[in-house]
């Protein structure tokens, strides 16, 4: 009896350029099928005859075969009339509606590895090997369809052995756009600065080697990668770590190191075998670890803290460089200033000029820059900390309720900006973009909202913004709205936050609402004040604030994020106040170092209250405690600094007990608000640097206390709040838990009393995840109806 049948099976998901076709017909002419298989406008398209046993065993292995780089999001089949096919083939594509994705880029696969450190290949030493499971994807393209001419590879035609390669099923490189070779692909070459004359420039090994000699003896290198430039030098050779800093004028900020393998980093750090797994990924982020191996590199590379980040080679031309070298390199992006990372040869050659002592070269243009990513372990998973190559344009699914969601644009917030486009009900995140008060980042920024637009033909029909007056994003989508006659939503910061960290868990529209903790550094609130530590009763539609930090003046507004002190001066006026500081705490270096600062010329700003906004925030009191222990209190070279380092001094002191906890208490204001004051916290720390106890138990002690803190206003809220009574689930976001210890311990009390908790692991707590956030909001209220007729550029506020 025959039981043949035939059926069509739909792949929806990212299955276009990652390899998909040839495994579905390795898997097909395994199983003895016959048919074809396409890509058309909405992914792959398969259609098979053969007996019901192997199809159904086809189904299985497309799943679990399926090629490293894809990601399957729906497969669904159906039953056709009979039709015998005479094998099973790759036919040609359909042209559709564009709704498809644009890989990410990847690094190196195992393959391609090995093919280039093995000298009996014809790609041995080949810097831009690839195939169908690595390599560039979203770095090289300018337009869709995902074809060679679309990418910054049309101006290499391919060779006779790549196109035998390229139009091979059997081959890993079937359709690899970015198939190169040595005798058709891209070069290297090697420019020194000291050199006036072009005419001597080293080209392929030579370079190389030339390249590597000079990495060795000490001299930094603009090595121009996958998606802009590098810094690079001899991560153990702390005059050239010095070196690089003074001429980059970067102080602060810690450098990224690459190093050849995983056991070159085991000499700095015991690499757990989570951390392992994301330095080899095809993501290969750089991973923050702990400084806790037998060697230790210069204190120049991460000043002030007590971790690292590292990464591995993740292109050819990384592998063969790393290859050469035992020591770890500084492998930190190429930029002036604040500007974003370089991409393009000639900003190289001028900007560049005077950082670094040569520049490493390739003709393979960068279509869209992107930076490395940057990852954290927190129990186990992890938490990024920006999110780039490898991980964008990659496509967040939003969860079951958003079926429908009209095309939208987020524009995110104003720093580590990222936008959301939403197209087909799949959210896009956009790679970090930076601080758009820079204002080349903010016309790089412009440039992306474009190039996005382009590739995913994506017409909004909403738009949504942060509720910041002052934000560029803001303004630049209310002249958006008003150019297109688009209706334009503004949200709340913190809304925004936890909105996305429920949108990236798979929350549903329409479940209860959940409580949301949004702590960071400065975001607009609803009552015009400066919120950065709510506690908020939150669904994707609105927010009730029912619980908050006690706010305290920023005296000098933003000021006060460049001078931590002001903050710990504004604290101590708070509590215990300035007589009770002379009284008792006179002692103290840190009474001795406020008075060298200008304090009449405080007071007057809070006795006029003119330039001392009120702000409820986590992150300032964070930088308050940091200073109030000397670290970064005249100036933070960048925001969170204080923080960071506040974290690392806390590390140190192990272990750490539960009496290791300062005490807050929670009062309630007129307006009903809870409220958590630092209060009692304060006096313990000032008497703790009175009796000389250990700056890291102090900072241990905060941290523990401001977790246990929290843990008692989540219990004292779900007593007395009838709206948070039922609450069974709580979200994290924020910029604050970027903050290990304080996620870690905070997680870990609140799931002790029965709660869930919803934490970041796929798009960042900071404001690398809020353009997420937004587009959720958007869209559910959208569906509620609650968008359109508002319309136009009236604000619809949270409620
Ligand atoms: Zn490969
Ligand atoms: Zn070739």
């Amino acid at each position: 009896m025959d039981s043949r049948q035939t059926i069509e099976i739909r792949v929806r998901g990212t299955v276009q350029g990652v390899g998909f076709r040839p495994t579905v017909w390795r898997l097909a002419c395994d199983e003895g099928l016959v048919g074809e298989v396409l890509n058309d406008g909405f992914g792959v398209l398969i259609r098979t005859t053969g007996n019901s046993g192997a199809i159904s065993q086809f189904l299985t292995r497309l799943r679990t075969e399926a090629p490293p780089l894809s990601q399957i999001e729906g497969v669904e089949t159906q039953v056709l009339t009979f039709q015998d096919f005479q094998d099973f083939r790759i036919a040609e594509s359909v042209s559709g509606e564009n709704c498809t994705r644009v890989t990410a880029d990847a690094a190196i696969c195992q393959a391609c590895r090995a093919e280039v450190l093995d000298p009996t290949e014809r790609r041995y030493g080949y810097p831009f090997a690839n195939c169908t499971h690595c390599g560039p994807r979203f770095s090289i393209v300018n337009e869709v369809p995902y074809d060679r001419a679309n990418t910054t590879m049309a101006d290499f035609p391919m060779c006779a052995s790549c196109t035998g390669e390229y139009l091979q099923p059997a081959d890993r490189r079937f359709h690899a756009q970015p198939i190169a070779c040595p005798i058709c692909g891209p070069t290297i070459w090697l420019e020194r600065m000291d050199e006036s004359s072009t005419s001597n420039h080293l080209r392929a090994t030579s370079a190389l080697n030339s390249a590597i000699e000079m990495l060795r003896s000490g001299a930094i290198l603009a090595i121009r990668g996958l998606g802009g430039f590098h810094l690079a030098c001899d991560a153990t050779n702390p005059g050239s770590v010095q070196r690089l800093r003074r001429r980059k004028h970067r102080y602060g900020k810690p450098f990224a190191i690459m190093a050849r393998d995983i056991e070159t980093i085991r000499r700095y750090s015991n690499v757990t075998t989570a951390a392992a797994k994301f330095l080899q990924s095809p993501e290969a982020p750089i991973v923050l670890l702990p400084a806790d191996g037998r060697e230790k590199l210069p204190e120049g590379i991460a000043p002030g803290l007590n971790t690292i980040g590292f990464m591995l080679p993740y292109t050819p031309l990384h592998l063969l460089i790393t290859q050469q070298i035992d020591q770890p390199l500084v492998m930190t992006s190429g930029n002036i200033s604040d500007e974003p990372q370089v991409t393009s040869l000639d900003r190289a050659r001028t900007g560049l000029r005077g950082i670094a002592d040569a520049l490493l070269m390739h003709d393979r243009e960068i279509a869209n820059r992107i930076d490395d990513s940057v990852v954290r372990i927190v129990r186990g998973k992890p938490a990024l900390i920006r999110r780039a190559r490898g991980y964008a344009p990659s496509a967040l699914p939003l969860p079951n309720g958003f079926e429908g969601t009209p095309d939208l644009l987020a524009f995110g917030g104003e720093l580590k900006a990222t936008f959301c486009v939403v197209k087909n009900g799949a959210a896009i995140l956009s790679q970090h973009q930076g601080d758009l008060e820079d204002v080349s980042t903010f016309e790089d920024y412009q440039k992306n909202l474009q190039l996005y637009s382009r590739i995913y033909d994506h017409q909004p029909r909403l738009l949504v913004a942060d509720m910041h007056p002052e934000y560029l994003s803001t303004k630049l989508a209310k002249q958006r709205a008003q150019d297109d006659d688009l209706p334009l939503l503004e949200v709340q910061h913190h809304h925004a936050h936890i909105a996305s960290c429920m949108a990236e868990n798979g929350v549903p529209l329409g479940t209860q609402p959940v409580l949301g903790i949004a702590l960071d550094g400065l975001g607009f609130g609803e009552d015009g004040t400066i919120w950065g530590g709510e506690f908020l009763l939150t669904d994707y539609q609105s927010c009730q604030r029912i619980a908050t930090f006690k706010p305290v003046a920023m005296v000098g507004g933003a000021q006060a994020i460049r001078e931590p002190w002001r903050n710990t001066y504004a604290h101590l006026l708070a509590h215990p106040g300035w007589e009770c500081l002379v009284e008792k705490f006179s002692v103290l270096d840190l009474y001795r170092y406020l008075l060298t600062k200008p304090l009449p010329t405080i007071d007057r700003m809070l006795a006029t209250g003119l330039n001392v906004p009120l702000a409820s925030s986590c992150g300032r009191l964070f930088d308050a405690i940091a200073a109030a222990l000397g670290l970064c209190a005249d100036h933070a070279l960048f925001e969170g600094q204080g923080a960071m380092e506040l974290e690392a001094l806390a590390e140190t002191w192990r272990p750490s007990s539960a009496d290791e906890s300062y005490a807050f208490t929670i009062t309630e204001r007129a307006d009903g608000l809870l409220c958590l004051e630092p209060s009692p916290m304060w006096e313990t720390l000032l008497e703790d640097l009175k009796q000389k106890v250990p700056v890291a138990r102090i900072a241990a002690r905060f941290h523990f206390g401001l977790a246990r803190a929290i843990r008692n206003l989540v219990a004292r809220l779900r007593e007395m709040n009838t709206a948070a009574t039922g609450v069974t689930t709580v979200a994290l976001s924020g910029g604050c838990f970027q903050n290990k210890l304080l996620l870690e311990e905070l997680v870990r009390l609140l799931e002790t009393d029965g709660l869930t908790c919803l934490t970041h692991t796929k798009v960042p707590s900071n404001d690398g995840g809020l353009a997420l956030g937004q587009a959720a909001i958007a869209a559910a209220r959208h569906r509620e109806g609650l968008f359109l007729e508002c319309g136009g550029l009236t604000p619809l506020l949270s409620k």
